[in-house]
């Protein structure tokens, strides 16, 4: 067994965090190459300190300065990079083995990509990367024979569920599970008014607050739906939304001879990621053993539709290409950032998606500089509908 370099972009997250609890138990098998953030200083110090990585890069420039002051000051060696281009760097470095990439939205996407094309172990937490860019993500993988291993609980569960030998011989039916957010039980009048509060307080999963208002939403499930698609290569009727309020069976995959294969846990990120670390191997992750006696039951129901528009708009944006679902992405940013800054209500984020969506043209942009003019272009129509539309 052989010590593999990692990367983590995005390792002041959540996901960042519960990924260095993972390699913190296993010091023969992983060591930390990389780690990258935005701006929290105070949390990538403390990781700097610990983990001791060759690199550390920030997204902002004086983040960078102010960090490179502090590691000087206690003698710790690890260099500091600054800007978008860094983190790029760092992913297809040829020293590292492993990324993860666990940046939130569409930032990720460049950094994933140059790990995918450097032919890394890509560990895809950054399910955004995969909804602007698609196809061009996955020839990236094949092309330069990385290996793509899904993080998102339910993805990494289709994923043990497959068939072991590759492909997808007799399957039928990928069955993605939903928790239904905190908002499954509400009615349609109560959702004008709730609060970032209320929605990002998750019953199940403690995440991000940007993945956390989309498992409001419900867009958490229309990104998920497209991800799959891409992942498994499945199309949209081979893919059903399964709300299931206990998140303990983490996705299905339904076969021909009518068996149904499940994977089940506790909520906890740390399964997958110990999971796609290891693969094929299996390790010890930290989480507590599955207690069936303490869950007692497993309830399913359909999602609604009516109640979480959502989900639908990321099955339309799927079916009309790809400058829509970078469309529907862009806006599902801005309106969650927005909705978290009070400056629009809960039951505004489809309305501005919807309207944003409509200004793409059907079709899939090929070259990746047309994938980000289509982002800046409704990130900015985005930006002007919340000026227009001051409902609140
Ligand atoms: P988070 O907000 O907790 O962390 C995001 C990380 O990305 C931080 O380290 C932050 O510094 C960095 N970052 C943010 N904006 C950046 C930018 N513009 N440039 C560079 N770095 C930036 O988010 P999270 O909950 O850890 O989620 C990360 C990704 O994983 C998301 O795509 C999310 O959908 C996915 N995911 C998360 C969970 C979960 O349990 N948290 C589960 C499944 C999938
Ligand atoms: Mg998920």
């Amino acid at each position: 067994m052989s010590l593999k370099a990692l990367t983590i972009l995005g390792s002041t997250g959540s996901i960042g965090a519960s990924t260095l609890a993972v390699v913190q138990r296993h010091p023969n098998r992983f060591r930390v190459f990389a780690l990258t953030a935005q701006h929290n200083v105070e949390a990538m110090l403390v990781q700097c300190l610990a983990y001791k990585p060759r690199y550390a890069v920030m997204l902002n420039e004086q983040a960078a300065e102010q960090l490179a002051g502090r590691l000087k000051a206690v003698d710790v060696e690890t260099e500091v990079l600054a800007g978008p281009a860094a983190l790029a760097q760092v992913a297809a470095h040829p020293d590292t083995d492993y990324v993860m990439a666990a940046i939130v939205g569409a930032a990720g996407l460049l950094p994933s990509l140059a790990a995918a094309r450097a032919g890394k172990r890509v560990l895809l937490a950054n399910k955004e990367a995969l909804v602007m860019s698609g196809r061009l993500f996955m020839d990236a993988i094949r092309e330069s024979k990385a290996e793509l291993l899904p993080i998102d609980s339910e993805h990494n569960a289709i994923f043990q569920c497959l068939p072991s030998q590759g492909g997808k011989q007799g399957v039928e039916r990928i069955l993605l599970t939903a928790s239904g957010g905190p908002f499954r039980q509400r009615p349609l009048a109560d959702l004008y008014t709730v609060t970032p509060e209320q929605a990002i307080a998750h019953p199940n999963w403690s995440m991000g607050q940007k993945i956390s208002v989309d498992s409001a939403t419900l867009m958490n499930k229309g990104l998920e739906v497209i991800e799959a698609s891409w992942l498994f290569a499945s199309p949209l009727e081979q893919i059903e939304v399964v709300v299931h309020p206990q998140s303990t069976v983490h996705s299905m995959v339904a076969y021909n001879d009518g068996s149904v294969l499940a994977q089940l846990g506790n909520p906890d990120m740390r399964t997958p990621i110990a999971y796609a670390l290891a693969w094929p191997e299996r390790i010890e992750s930290g989480v507590a053993p599955l207690d069936l006696f303490a869950i007692a039951r497993l309830d399913f129901e359909k999602p609604d539709l009516a109640r979480f528009p959502c989900l639908e708009l990321a099955y339309e944006a799927h079916a009309r290409g790809g400058f829509a679902t970078i469309a529907l992405n862009a806006a599902n940013e801005v309106a969650v950032q927005a909705f978290l800054e009070r400056r629009i209500g809960f039951m505004d984020i489809p309305r501005l998606i919807r309207d944003v969506m409509k200004l793409a043209d059907a079709g899939t942009p090929v070259q990746l500089e047309d994938m980000i003019i289509q982002d800046q272009v409704s990130r900015s129509a985005s930006s002007s509908w919340i000026k227009n539309n001051t409902a609140l």
